[in-house]
């Protein structure tokens, strides 16, 4: 196991994470399908990141739980964080910014984050 490290379009954030994800999670809620992302998450604590806060801006929507963070110079969304980081919390990454060679074979999830809070693959077939 070993770290992995991206960073936005322009380089000004960078992010590395302390091992490979095994699945991404594709969510179809307001934000994240507007935003394209792939995320992976990350113990609060685990992942590391530079050029933030200094070079980032941030979103915070809805139930105002945490903020999604994109680089105030080329855009690209990196992660988000919860406001209140606790003991246990998540990170999410925005996958997207990683080599694809880094990643390897990983699995993609569809969620239903817009709507029922599961995964879309998690729905039994007919006969199932
Ligand atoms: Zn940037």
């Amino acid at each position: 196991m070993s770290a992995l490290r991206a960073s936005c379009h322009c380089g000004a954030v960078t992010i590395e994470v302390p091992q490979r994800p095994t699945q991404l999670t594709n969510c179809n809620c307001s934000l994240c399908r507007r935003i394209g992302a792939l995320w992976a998450y990350y113990e609060v604590g685990t992942v590391r990141v530079s050029g933030h806060p200094g070079h980032t801006a941030e979103y915070i929507w809805g139930d105002k739980t945490l903020r999604t963070l994109r680089c105030r110079h080329c855009g690209v969304v990196t992660h988000w964080e919860p406001l209140d980081p606790a003991a246990g919390g998540k990170h999410g990454v925005n996958m997207r910014n990683f080599d694809p060679d880094d990643l390897g074979p990983v699995q993609i999830r569809r969620f239903d984050g817009a709507d029922s809070w599961r995964f879309l693959d998690d729905e039994a077939g007919p006969g199932a």
